[in-house]
């Protein structure tokens, strides 16, 4: 065996797969195409966005704390869940929040034909369309994992790629409603796009609570106030 010749193999596997998981995983990667990290700072504005419902009670208990503080904000739902729960998704439609394509399944993107992501993105564009009337110009990636051929899909609808910046990391199971308004505040400035969640993607309704994020929104909410920020839905970051 010619060990130099092993050693540099290995070199490039590892570059390789480094390079991999940086363009498909890592939130702000360009790498495969273009996606919204952040918004252009200036005017002290942030957005917050809620992924994998709509999924009753939290959906319901979120848009009432969001009426009560008078804040918009950006929904990222799973077809899957608009077909569960239509008139949830018709409450984030009518109290004027921002929808988002979130696939049809959550699926993880990883090794997925295009055929498959286009139908994943179609089916879910269909759904919220049949409740809303509306197909959404904006889409986020379940897990935040992107792929070979994603992107073409998304140009060619006229779709835009979001992901975040921020987050309370609120599918955490071990984080209370303290460490998720902590986390999610840690590094918050202008410009800032907030990922919560209200629902549990494609699984079984019960198996995943939000709770915690409901009681952490008030307290998320007061803070970004209190530092002068205002809130945006995402459509305004947009380019
Ligand atoms: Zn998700």
């Amino acid at each position: 065996m010619n060990w130099p010749l092993t050693y540099v193999l290995a070199l490039i596997v590892a570059w390789v797969i480094a390079l991999l998981y940086y363009g498909c995983a890592v939130p702000r990667s360009q790498l495969l195409g273009p996606s919204l990290v952040r918004g252009q700072p200036g005017k002290k504005r942030v957005a917050l966005t809620f992924d994998d419902g709509p999924t009753p009670p939290e959906t319901g208990q979120i848009l009432d704390i969001l009426k009560a503080y008078r804040v918009p904000a950006t929904f990222f739902v799973n077809g899957k869940q608009v077909s569960r729960y239509p008139e949830c998704l018709s409450r984030i439609h009518r109290e004027n929040h921002t929808i988002g394509n979130h696939t049809y399944t959550h699926l993880f993107l990883y090794l997925k034909s295009r055929g498959r992501i286009g139908r994943e993105i179609d089916q879910t564009q269909a759904a919220i369309e049949a409740v809303t009337g509306v197909r959404p110009n904006i889409f986020r990636c379940p897990y935040g994992v992107r792929w070979f051929g994603l992107f073409s899909l998304l140009r060619q609808r006229g779709i835009h790629s979001i992901q975040w910046s921020d987050t309370g990391y609120d599918w955490v199971k071990k984080n209370t409603p303290a460490l998720i308004v902590r986390k999610t505040l840690k590094s918050l400035r202008d410009g800032s796009v907030i990922l919560l969640h209200d629902g549990c993607g494609a699984r079984n309704p019960g198996e995943v609570s939000h709770a915690f994020t409901v009681t952490a929104l008030p307290m998320i909410i007061e803070e970004i106030r209190e530092r002068g920020f205002s809130f945006v839905s995402i459509n305004e970051f947009l380019p």
